[in-house]
This record gives C-alpha cells, structure tokens and sequence, in this order.
C-alpha cells in the first residue's frame, strides 16, 4: 500500500538562462521543483527543469498557468516585464518585487535612485534630455541635451549607454567629448541613454546578498572584479582591498536593499576610484569619512541586478550556501544560509572564443583535461551553440588559501592557453540555430 504522499513546493522561474540552471539545480538539491517560463525550446534551464512553459513573458495565459503551478515566483534577468511580475503577485509570492526590477531595468532611474538615497556614484545626465519640445524639432533637442543637461563641471570621456536591455558592454560607446553625442546616439539607434563620466578604475567590485522576506540579510563576502571588453573574465572571492573599504561596500549595499524592501539575491556592482577624481555630488560627509578611512579610494556604485550574479557562482564551491540556494530559500520562507566561506576562490568565465584555436579552427576543447586539474570546478551551461562572447560556462577555481589559489589559478590559465593551440575541426553533436539568448533578454552577466 502506497504511503502518504509528500509535499513537494513547486518554484517559478521566469527566464532560462544558465542563472536559472543553477538556480534549478540548488533547489532541487533541496526537494523543490522548478517550473520554467521561457520562450526558447531547450534553454539551459528548461534542460534541467522539472516544467517548461515555453512561452513569451508576457504570455498572459502561460503566466498565469505559472501562477497556478507554483507557490513562490523569481526572475533569473531584469528585462522580465514589471507588468508580468504584477500579475503573478497577485496570485503567488514575487521575489523580486515588480518595483525593484522596474529600478534595474533602466540605467538612469537606478542611478538617480542611487543618488536618493545618498550612494555616490559618476557623474551622469539624461541623453537626450526631457526639455527640448517638439516644435524646436528633434535637432534642437539634441543639441540642449548635449550641453544644457550636462551637470556643471561634466567630464568627458564620458560613456553613451542606452537606459535599457545593455549587458556585457553592449549598447556602450565612448565620446570624447560633447560634440560626438549625437553621432554615437544615432550609432546606438537613436533609443533612450544616459551619458556617464568615464573613470579610470583602481578596481571593480560587486556585493551578493539575500534578504528574506522577513527583513534579514545575509551578505557575502565582496568580490572583486576584471573585465575585458565590457564582459567579467574573473572574480575574486574574497576581494583584496581594504578592509574597511569593503566593509563599506557591504553596508552601502545592505542600504540600497532596505530602500527597495528587496527580496531574494540582490547584486551591486562598484567602481573603486582614487579619490582626486571624484564626481561632483560626492557630498555626504559619510562617504568623504570612508574614503578617507579606505586611504583615497573611494567607492562609486555602478549598476545593481535584481537577481544572482556571474561574479558570484563561485559561492556554489566556496560557500556554505551558494547565492542560487539562498534565492531558493527567500521563495520557500526559509531561513537564509551561511554567506561564509570556507575556500578561497576565483571564477573564469569561459565565452564561445574558446571553441576556437589560435588557427581559427572549431573544435571542442579537451574539457576533461580541465575538470582533472586540482581545486577546478567546471560548468558548462549546455548551450547549443558557441558564439564569441557568449558565456558558454565557467570554472571555479578554489584553494585553501589565496597563496595556493594563486597557483591554481595560473595552472588553469596556462592550461586554457595550452588548449587555445590544440585541435583540429570535429564534428559537433548539434548544428541546430538558436537565438543568442533568447528574444530580449539581456543583462544576463
Ligand atoms: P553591463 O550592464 O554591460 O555590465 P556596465 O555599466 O557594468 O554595463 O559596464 C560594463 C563595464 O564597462 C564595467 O564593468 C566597467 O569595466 C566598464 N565601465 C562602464 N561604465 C564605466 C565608467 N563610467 N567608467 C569606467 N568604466 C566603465
Ligand atoms: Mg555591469
């Protein structure tokens, strides 16, 4: 005789990227089921999932059929639609909020949120600006954007940014002054920007925390982030800056998370300046004492992601509890896990490039070699098709302390460079297309 069933919490996910794998993987690890919304057949996440709803975002009778499935809905990117997270609130519990997604969605309403709430951050205005009316014609508006709606004292180089659905870098270009703005608009299709004072980075930092819906945080350790070409290539965990620098990054951080009344895994990105360049609303006598505190670097918040983070996946490695599983713990009501770590670690992205050698051919790189290397977690996204500058997966190199971390993280490079000379054209399993990321997504870093 069959013996009472158990109960199993049924979670939503908007989105199927491979956030959404991961976050797929923590939660089943802890019993929950996955239901998937996303319209690509066969997305990373849905290759994992329990469900699938293949469907668009806005699919009203899909979201709805979310809503009945499961108890508690997340999104894995921010260019979900508000109005689809509205309408599942109304039914399940959200994390996050409509609203906090709203705010991320556009560059220029989280920065000027940032400013509210006094976070430091570059200098920036509006491209093109509200005030030109329409019988000035659209030239006219142009050119009073260009000048009239800089802040007094602007810098250039400045960075063109559309407000909206930018990720890895995209959607980004440098002016060097206010005479090539409208050019480089028209180069970024004419859309809604915001111009920023391009800095010359010390460092680039991100804090990951969870807050549930009772109000506790818990904050990870902060990491520290490089770039190459717009795109995070690694991720230290923990960063190497001062102490009380980082600590204020955690507290700035816990600020921003209290404003929104957030829920779920929050991310902040930072820039780390010296403190001769500061922008110009760098008023709060707070931030001044920090960065005296900190010895002259000063910290400016850049962009926040209303979900998991790229430069966080190590904490599946090197944490008691990985950032995915905490987003599965806020949607269940359950208690957050330890942020601590118990290794040292640093991610490397691997993007679609590495399927190619140095001679330019297609082939699978040796993966096992890489997987056999001491300390190297290897993930892999089961994304169909590599493309250059498509995250295709990534490795969590650990150690037990950051001096042994050093070396495996030479040992790994110097493998990936082996391997970038290895190879002739094999045949691949699938030929089969596949948008880049889905329609609209985005932002997905
Ligand atoms: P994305 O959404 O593509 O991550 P970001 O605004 O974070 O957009 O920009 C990507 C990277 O470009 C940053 O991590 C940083 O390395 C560089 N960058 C962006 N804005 C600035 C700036 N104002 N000054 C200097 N570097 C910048
Ligand atoms: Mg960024």
């Amino acid at each position: 005789m069959p013996g009472p069933a158990v109960e199993v919490l049924r979670l939503g996910l908007m989105g199927g990227g491979q956030l959404g794998r991961m976050f797929v993987h923590a939660a089943q690890r802890l019993g929950m089921e996955v239901v998937v919304l996303d319209p690509v057949p066969g997305c990373p996440a849905a290759q994992a999932a329990d469900r699938h709803l293949c469907a668009a975002y806005d699919d009203l009778q899909a979201i709805d059929e979310l809503a009945r499935q499961c108890v508690a809905v997340t999104t894995e990117f921010e260019n979900v639609p508000a109005r689809s997270l509205l309408r599942l609130a109304r039914r399940v519990r959200v994390a996050p909020s409509a609203n906090a997604v709203a705010i991320a969605q556009d560059r220029l309403e989280e920065k000027r949120f940032f400013r509210r709430i006094g976070i430091p951050t570059t200098d920036f205005f509006a491209f093109p600006g509200s005030l030109g009316s329409a019988a000035e014609g659209p030239d006219a508006k142009l050119q009073w954007a260009g000048t009239a709606f800089a802040p007094p004292g602007f810098r250039y180089p400045a960075i063109l940014k559309t407000r909206r659905l930018g990720y890895d870098g995209k959607g980004q270009v440098v002016v060097g002054s206010a005479g090539e703005l409208e050019r480089a608009w028209r180069g970024l299709g004419s859309t809604d920007c915001i111009v920023e004072s391009r800095l010359p980075l010390h460092a680039e930092l991100s804090v990951v925390l969870a807050r549930g819906f009772d109000g506790v945080c818990a904050v990870y350790p902060v990491f520290e982030n490089r770039h190459e070409a717009g795109i995070l290539a690694s991720s230290l965990l923990p960063a190497r800056l001062s102490p009380p620098l980082l600590e204020e990054a955690c507290a700035m951080t816990q600020r921003i998370a209290h404003a929104l009344d957030y829920h779920g895994v929050l991310c902040v990105e930072y820039f780390v300046v010296r403190s001769p360049d500061p922008p110009q609303a760098l008023d709060t006598p707070r931030v001044v004492n920090a960065a005296r505190a900190a010895g002259s670097l000063i910290l400016l918040a850049n962009e926040m992601a209303p979900r998991p983070h790229n430069s966080a996946h190590a904490t599946i490695e090197a944490c008691n509890t990985s950032q995915f599983e905490q987003q599965a713990r806020v949607l269940a009501g359950w208690p957050l896990g330890s942020t601590q770590p118990h290794r040292s670690a640093c991610l490397i992205n691997l993007l679609g490039e590495q399927w190619w050698n140095r001679s330019g051919v297609f082939r699978e790189p040796r993966w096992g070699a890489v997987a056999a290397l001491p300390g190297v977690s290897l993930h892999l996204y089961g994304k169909r098709e590599a493309r250059p500058g498509r995250k295709m997966g990534h490795l969590a190199v650990c150690g037990t302390t950051a001096a042994e971390l050093d070396v495996r993280v030479v040992e790994t490079m110097n493998l990936l460079e082996g391997l970038s000379r290895e190879g002739s054209s094999t045949k691949r399993l699938s030929t089969q297309q596949e948008p880049v990321d889905g329609p609209n997504r985005g932002m997905q870093t």
